[in-house]
């Protein structure tokens, strides 16, 4: 059953590509199928002098291919307003809060409101504190603030911008965004777990041997040299996807399938991460930096030579790692996580492989041990499961053979379900804050990320050290090597040329 929801949206950064190209259309899908109907309204915020006639034509164009048609779209748009605002002025927050004192008597609103930041993390305080000191919090209806990643660049610049934040909203009433806990098949790490008692009852150190979490992306920077120039795999993949899903992965089950219990768990396994010495970040980690190739016959540019990038950056495009969690579930078993840009193929997807059978009954090719089972589970593009088992080739004698047992959602399934942005906005709505993390997972993470960044920081690193088309440097293999493990995943390699210096 769908029930309409009754808010006003604050979206500071109206004009900026994050609204543009998924809050719009996320908010026109919920329009769509019905969420959003006649009592809500949405003010957009930023420095242009823009009309609302002007915005809403804007928001027409953003949402053209989605349209049920040109009227819809029209009747979409007519709940959008526009206030040029700059966020630093006081005096442009008493105009905001008129106006949408207005719009909450006009759409019958009930005083709920979301505020949603969507521009550069610089202003998220000044924000926060405007919003309460210019009123803008009402005492009727809900106060929801939505932050976007990144949350601090490390532990004392988040702990410092959190209690900014916190003096003006309630850890309850902030909604810190990560979009792959939207993802359909993020959240189906819980369901496959906690749903299968075959699955569950062998998620320990007794039957698992390792999980690998691979997040890979082909592209490199493109257009975000200045931004990812100060910021490198590690702070923009690593301590907020990578470890999202480490979290996921490695939680105990919660009590109750809901939000608060869910996130106790998940900071509990967060906080279990067992914290690297110098020595250990260089034995266990791996950094790289992309360099020029030619894949078929195009030169790439290295990352140095990239737009707004510094040419003797120290930054990392990839990122391999060896992590621990300290408990008794996980005691031994290591989580290898990668991430990077300009890599073979664009994929997330986790592997989990399960410890051999005790005793070998079944005579293999070369006396081989036989293949583990192991557990993929594909996050994007392809969204699905394989499992991998051992059964009987077909023939003569009984020679064991590899097969997989595979679901995977189709292109239909895939193009038909909700975006991530949709299902975490109506979540919001909802004030269901288990696809969001708590400020509790954030400062784990970073003390965690921390330690990596400060060993690295001690000593530079000869870049580039991976042509663009491969798999990251050669030393990510041998991080698992030598734990006799490798990439379950291993996408076939296009390079032509090697990196040049
Ligand atoms: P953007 O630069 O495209 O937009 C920034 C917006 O802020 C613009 O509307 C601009 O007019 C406004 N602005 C800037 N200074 C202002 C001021 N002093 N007063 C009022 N308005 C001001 O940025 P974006 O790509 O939309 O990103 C916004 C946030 O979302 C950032 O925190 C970013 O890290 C995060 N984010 C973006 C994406 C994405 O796909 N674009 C993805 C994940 C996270």
């Amino acid at each position: 059953m769908i029930e309409e929801k009754k808010a006003l949206f604050i979206i500071f950064g109206g004009t900026g590509d994050l609204a543009n190209r998924k809050l719009y259309p996320s908010l026109y899908r919920l329009f769509k199928k019905g969420y959003l109907k006649e009592h809500f309204a949405v003010i957009g915020t930023a420095r242009r002098e823009w009309s609302d006639e002007y915005y809403r034509e804007i928001v027409i164009s953003k949402i053209e291919d989605l349209a049920e048609s040109e009227e819809h779209a029209k009747e979409f748009a007519s709940h959008f307003y526009y206030q040029s605002h700059n966020v630093k002025d006081i005096e442009h927050y008493k105009t905001l809060q008129s106006l949408a004192e207005r719009l909450d008597t006009t759409y019958q609103l009930d005083g709920n409101r979301m505020f949603y930041l969507a521009m550069s993390p610089n202003f998220f305080g000044i924000i926060a504190e405007n919003i309460k000191s210019q009123q803008l919090l009402t005492e009727t209806g809900f106060n929801r603030l939505v932050i976007e990643k990144p949350f601090g660049n490390d532990y004392e610049s988040a702990l410092k911008l959190n209690d900014h934040i916190r003096a003006s909203f309630n850890e309850n009433q902030i909604y810190r965004i990560d979009h792959y806990l939207g993802k359909e098949m993020v959240q189906n790490i819980s369901t496959i777990r906690f749903g299968n008692h075959l699955i569950e009852s062998m998620w320990n150190n007794r039957y698992i041997n390792n999980i690998q979490i691979t997040l890979s992306e082909a592209l490199g920077v493109e257009e975000r040299g200045g931004y990812y120039d100060t910021s490198g795999a590690l702070r923009d993949m690593v301590q907020n996807h990578i470890l999202q899903m480490v979290a996921l992965l490695a939680m105990e089950p919660p009590t109750v399938f809901r939000d608060n219990e869910i996130r106790q768990e998940k900071i509990k396994a967060l906080r279990a991460l067992r914290l690297y010495s110098e020595e250990e970040v260089r034995t266990n980690f791996v950094r790289g930096q992309y360099g020029r190739s030619t894949i078929n016959g195009e030169t790439l540019s290295g990352y140095c030579e990239e737009t707004n990038v510094s040419e003797n950056s120290q930054t990392e495009t990839f990122v391999a790692g060896k992590l621990f969690i300290d408990n008794y579930r996980w005691a031994g078993v290591p989580l290898y996580i990668r991430t990077g840009k300009r890599l073979a193929e664009k994929g997330t997807q986790i592997d989990i492989e399960f410890k051999n059978v005790p005793h070998q009954l079944f005579q293999t090719a070369n006396d081989q041990p036989l293949p583990p089972n192991i557990l993929s589970i594909f996050i994007s593009p392809t969204e699905g499961f394989a499992l991998q088992l051992n059964a009987k080739k077909v023939g003569p004698g009984v020679q064991p053979e590899p097969i997989n047992l595979t679901s995977s959602h189709s292109a239909e399934t895939t193009a038909n379900s909700p975006e991530a942005y949709e299902k975490l906005i109506l979540d919001c709505l909802n004030g269901d804050a288990t696809n969001f993390t708590h400020w509790d997972e954030v400062a784990a993470s970073w003390k965690f990320v921390d330690r990596i960044r400060a060993a690295w920081d001690t000593a530079e690193i000869e870049f580039p050290n991976y042509p663009s088309g491969s798999m990251g440097p050669i030393e990510s293999m041998h991080l698992l090597k030598k734990d006799g493990f490798n990439w379950h995943w291993s996408p076939v390699t296009t390079i032509k040329d090697t990196t040049e210096d």
